[in-house]
């Protein structure tokens, strides 16, 4: 039989923090090694379970939930979402700008696929969360990755996005509060951001699905809030502040300029609806996610698990000779930054799997974050106190020997 070669839409798809290394050590696990994963963002398998009752309220539901609903999603979690916004200061959204999907993810896909024509550019964060550079690419486009800036607490950097803006580029996207930087944005930042969008005819693409996972009084400002003159499309779900990623509940929101946008919206309509519709029974628990006590904020107060243990891996970061780390204001990731003149790495893919074979702690490589050089990491901050505390110090003790 003749060779089955993958499409060429796929050339430049990728996805690396479930790729090679991630495979490595899944291979190792099966041999039995326990394997102290600190790579990847899902709350569950920690202990940060999901609140009881949006589980609840999915058991008493699935009874009722066998058949398709709308291809948007359900009336009832659709309308929880618009008074959610409502809430935040966002008026004007109807139930039919909210589309819920699979997930964020299933989403951020469907969003590109009916927007981007060959060559298109996007303009995402370097960092970034891959997902968006995958998507766009999958999509026939072009990524087009700005400057996030260290210096600056990991603020995008405004020069180099009107710099790197052509007469193709479509949209702006805005990881707030970011992965993997941990970065939330002020209020000015966003609203030059706005401006930049307003000037250049570009749909603001907000991904703010850590936006109830904040530290420090940090506040995170809905960038949807801020115009309604730009398109701005909104992505949050279940997976991260409800600890609810299997359930694989997401959703969108357009608000802003509708009306230029009708033809994109009967774009994402028509996508939507190839799909049929999203997961029914896991839909019945975003209305009772979205109201009233929201426990996340337990868990990122002063003595929260999640914030004791951020504090836990930056200082035990900070603390390693070579490497340091601005600290994270959202989110649940750290990312440290290496010194070149000490440790020289010039793959830092090959270092993750060193790290791997030798300590059997996992990380993800700062490049699958498409971040140009090799001389960062990702650390996941979920696991407990105790075992970030041992993952940490005995990547220290490897990272004190290791040159490339
Ligand atoms: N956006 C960002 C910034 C993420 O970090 C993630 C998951 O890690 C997603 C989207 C995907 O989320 P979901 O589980 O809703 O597909």
């Amino acid at each position: 039989m003749r060779p089955i070669i993958k499409s060429n839409k796929l050339d430049s798809v990728c996805y690396d923090i479930r790729g090679p290394v991630h495979k490595e050590a899944r291979r190792l696990e099966d041999e039995g090694h326990r394997i102290l994963k600190l790579n990847i963002g899902n709350p569950a398998p920690f202990g940060f379970e999901a609140p009881e009752e949006i589980v609840r309220d999915v058991i008493l539901n699935l009874p009722s939930a066998q058949g398709y609903c709308e291809s948007k999603g359900l009336f009832s979690a659709r309308k929880a979402i618009v008074q959610h916004y409502q809430s935040q200061g966002i008026f004007g959204v109807d139930i039919e700008d909210i589309y819920i999907g699979n997930g964020v993810s299933e989403l951020i896909v469907m969003a590109m696929q009916g927007l981007l024509n060959t060559d298109d550019e996007v303009l995402i964060p370097s960092p970034d969360y891959p997902l968006w550079t995958a998507a766009v690419n999958l999509s026939g486009g072009k990524a087009q990755h700005y400057r996030c800036d260290e210096e600056a607490d990991w603020f995008p950097d405004l020069d180099d996005i009107r710099a790197k803006i052509t007469p193709r580029t479509r949209a702006l996207v805005l990881i707030n509060p970011n992965n993997p930087t941990g970065a939330v944005y002020s209020k000015e930042l966003l609203l030059e951001a706005v401006e930049i969008c307003r000037q250049h005819h570009l749909i603001l693409f907000a991904d703010e699905i850590y936006d109830k996972i904040l530290y420090d009084e940090a506040k995170h400002i809905p960038a949807a809030s801020l115009s309604d003159d730009i398109l701005t499309v909104t992505f949050n779900g279940l997976s991260k502040s409800y600890r609810a990623a299997g359930f694989r509940v997401g959703w969108m929101m357009l608000s802003g300029n509708l009306k230029a946008a009708k033809s994109y919206i009967e774009g994402l309509e028509m996508l939507a609806s190839m799909r049929l519709c999203a997961n029914v029974p896991n839909q019945h628990a975003i209305q009772t996610a979205l109201g009233g006590y929201q426990s996340i904020n337990e868990l990122v107060a002063n003595e929260g698990r999640l914030k004791v243990q951020r504090d836990t891996c930056i200082e035990l970061l900070n603390s390693i000779p070579g490497i340091s780390v601005k600290c994270p204001k959202g989110a649940m990731y750290a990312f440290p930054r290496l010194d070149q003149k000490k440790f020289n790495i010039r793959d830092d893919e090959r270092l993750v799997l060193d790290l791997l074979k030798e300590k059997k702690i996992l990380l993800v490589h700062g490049t699958a974050f498409n971040w140009p050089e090799p001389d960062h990491l990702r650390v996941v901050f979920l696991p407990h106190k105790e075992d970030l505390e041992k993952a940490l110090t005995e990547f220290g003790d490897f990272m004190d020997g290791y040159r490339q």
